[in-house]
């Protein structure tokens, strides 16, 4: 029996139909914000549309509504059956809308199509379908008392959760703070990045068709230093789950003591050290598996191994072969559905990225691939993967975060070298080991202070298994059952028998 092949979608053509609703969504319903910016695309720079620019007004309209809506008892007072069954409808309805969806995501901050279909809105569908999965089988405690005593230890939602998230992923992202924090009975006031707001405004609508009561899931697009200030002051908001940058990390613990002591947890920056040790038999995946990683999402991605630590016997030879996977990543047109790497966010991010290459020409270090901005001329924001040989541990492009296509090869002596190197950062997130010895593999694991190890791979992935930083990385847990408890508070309750 033959299939009938799927029909070939011109993104083009949809993406000059699309009309995008930049409006505020508060108490199930989009409203004008007090002020609104132009969204322009990093494909080409074109203007998307009108965006709400969301003051302290409209946060507050917002973290008002959110709180009725949980003081009523309208969602939190729901079974988590019936909870499940709403957010299960969210999810099947986001998978629904995937080209919608994807489109808006590309467009607005500039990743191939290809990825958008295939991984953003699938991963989104599944987080929010896999809290709604695991919230009614989540049971509560008795503590082991006396016998003339009973104590029960509960979890009950927080109460008003602001979610503060960036433009790299900006559904995924949205989606580790929404799956938990709604499954959990919060209500949630999202501010999402001012440089990919489009797709968190489509999730709220799609979460009110898919039944959740109006005030619980509510979007307020606009800046850091305006909307998000906002936020994480506000007095009504018991805690902010943030993703970003360590430097806006600091800021939120600095709003909760200046505020309500809300609870604040971060999920930060990285600058993920990769250790290949000579002993590991397959160079070629190693290559072939670090290069992927590294530009995937053009390397914003805040788990990018962007540090890769070679031993000295094998580093000239491994160069050569990650060089070698450079041109399957070049630049290209983010709506061609064959296109492996896409835009830059934006022209700031542009050159900070450009600024880090040309520090590390400036510090010595030699760059065997990439190093140029690329399709200058269709007004976007490209830049060609870029690897540099020769780094040592004290230059810029060693220490800090690039949060573009940039890898940096540093070499090291012996095993308590590469440790000490890959320890030696301000930043905790990931690191990967490569060797085929499992002694080795864990001996090294243990001592590297990160919150996720990977061995030989670098790309498995689960919504299972938690995720987030050490040191200035951040603290607190997305991902798996460990996310509940950052939305919850901890009630004990007592009686004498
Ligand atoms: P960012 O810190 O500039 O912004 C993140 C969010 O904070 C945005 O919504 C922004 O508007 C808001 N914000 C900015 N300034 C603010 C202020 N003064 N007050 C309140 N809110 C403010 O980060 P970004 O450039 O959007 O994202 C990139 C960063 O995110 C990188 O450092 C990356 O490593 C990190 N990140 C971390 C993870 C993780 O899980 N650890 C995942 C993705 C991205």
């Amino acid at each position: 029996m033959s299939s009938t092949p799927k029909p070939v979608i011109d993104w083009h053509a949809r993406a000059a139909a699309l009309r995008v609703d930049g409006r505020a969504l508060i108490n199930g319903r989009r409203v004008e914000a007090a002020e609104t910016f132009g969204k322009h695309s990093p494909l080409d720079n074109r203007l998307l549309g009108p965006v709400a620019r969301g003051q302290a007004t409209d946060i507050d309209a917002a973290v008002r509504a959110a709180r009725a809506a949980f003081d009523d008892g309208r969602w939190a007072g729901q079974s988590p059956a019936k909870r499940k069954r709403v957010l299960q409808r969210f999810a099947e309805l986001i998978l629904g809308a995937q080209e919608e969806l994807a489109l808006l995501e590309t467009l607005d901050m500039g990743k191939p199509i290809q990825y958008s279909m295939a991984v953003d809105v699938p991963a989104t569908a599944r987080c929010i379908a896999w809290y709604a999965e695991a919230i009614d089988k989540v049971y509560d405690e008795i503590a082991p008392t006396a016998a003339n005593a009973l104590a029960l230890i509960q979890r009950e939602p927080m109460g008003v959760v602001g979610a503060i998230v960036p433009w790299n992923y900006p559904m995924i992202m949205a989606s580790w703070k929404l799956g938990p924090a709604l499954a959990a009975g919060n209500s949630v006031v999202l501010k999402p990045s001012e440089k990919s707001p489009l797709t968190a405004l489509r999730l709220a609508e799609l979460a009110l068709q898919a039944g959740l009561p109006e005030g619980v899931f509510n979007v307020v697009p606009g800046f850091g230093h305006e909307a998000g200030e906002a936020l994480a002051l506000h007095m009504n908001v018991d805690a902010i789950g943030f993703t970003g940058s360590t430097r806006v990390g600091r800021r939120m613990l600095d709003y909760a003591g200046r505020s309500n002591l809300k609870r604040v947890y971060n999920e930060l920056g990285g600058k993920s050290a990769v250790l290949v040790f000579p002993d590991f038999d397959d160079l070629d995946r190693a290559a072939q598996t670090i290069a992927a990683s590294m530009f995937f999402n053009q390397g914003e991605s805040c788990n990018a191994p962007s540090r890769v630590l070679v031993h000295e016997s094998i580093a000239e030879d491994f160069v050569k072969r990650l060089a070698a996977e450079a041109p399957r990543y070049v630049a290209g047109d983010p709506l061609d559905a064959n296109t492996v790497m896409g835009a830059l966010v934006d022209e700031g991010q542009l050159k900070t990225v450009m600024g880090y290459i040309d520090s590390g020409k400036e510090e010595g270090a030699c760059a065997v691939a990439g190093g140029v901005r690329a399709r200058e001329a269709t007004g976007g924001f490209f830049v060609e993967p870029t690897i540099f040989d020769g780094v040592s541990g004290s230059m810029r492009i060693a220490r800090e975060e690039i949060f573009g296509p940039v890898l940096s090869v540093l070499r090291f002596k012996d095993e308590a070298d590469a440790i000490a190197q890959a320890n030696d950062s301000a930043y905790g997130l990931q690191a990967s080991v490569w060797t085929s010895h499992i002694d080795r593999a864990h001996r090294v694991a243990r001592k590297l202070r990160v919150g996720t190890v990977h061995v030989n791979q670098y790309d498995e992935d689960d919504i299972t298994v938690p995720f987030g930083g050490y040191k200035q990385s951040g603290n607190g847990r997305d991902k798996s059952l460990h996310a509940l408890e950052k939305y919850t508070e901890l009630k004990s309750t007592l009686l004498k028998l």
